[in-house]
């Protein structure tokens, strides 16, 4: 699945609504199916607000199944990440004004069971996560 959206708040709850709608076939339970949906709201929350800080531009989100796994990357062509690994640190924000509190990769991290991290500055950013979904679940 590849969905592209242009970078306006008002898409962030599609694309998380898109994302959950494509992987119902997993049967997710309702935990999985909200931490899915809270990291991909992360994710594209961050393209909108520091990739394209509030301009326009899009956002590329594509989503495949392996099996039980759902694997959902989110791409930006925005300002990029200097500094990754700094960037992902718990509390590290760069729009502490905007009273961001710096936890959107924590809870990426937390949510998913896997996240990667791919930037350039002035290129753009991409977001890797993978999940199993359905691990806990009699079949
Ligand atoms: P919160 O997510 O809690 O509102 P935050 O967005 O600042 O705050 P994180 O989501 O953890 O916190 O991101 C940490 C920092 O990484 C951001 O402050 C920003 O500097 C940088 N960053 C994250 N995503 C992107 C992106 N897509 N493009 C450019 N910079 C990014
Ligand atoms: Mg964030």
């Amino acid at each position: 699945m590849k969905l592209i959206i242009e970078s306006v708040s008002e898409n962030e709850a599609f694309a998380r609504t898109v994302v959950a709608a494509y992987i119902t076939r997993l049967d997710p339970t309702l935990e999985e199916l909200a931490d899915v949906k809270t990291a991909v709201s992360e994710a594209v929350t961050n393209s909108i607000i520091h990739g394209y800080c509030g301009k326009s531009g899009e956002i590329e989100i594509t989503c495949e199944i392996q099996e039980q796994e759902v694997i959902v990357r989110i791409t930006d062509t925005g300002i990029g990440i200097a500094d990754i690994a700094k960037a992902m640190e718990p509390l590290y924000t760069t729009k502490p004004e905007w009273e961001r509190s710096g936890m959107g990769f924590a809870f990426m991290e937390a949510f998913m069971d896997s996240l990667e991290v791919t930037s350039e500055p002035g290129k753009g950013t991409s977001v890797l996560m993978r999940k199993q979904i359905g691990k806990g679940q009699d079949s």
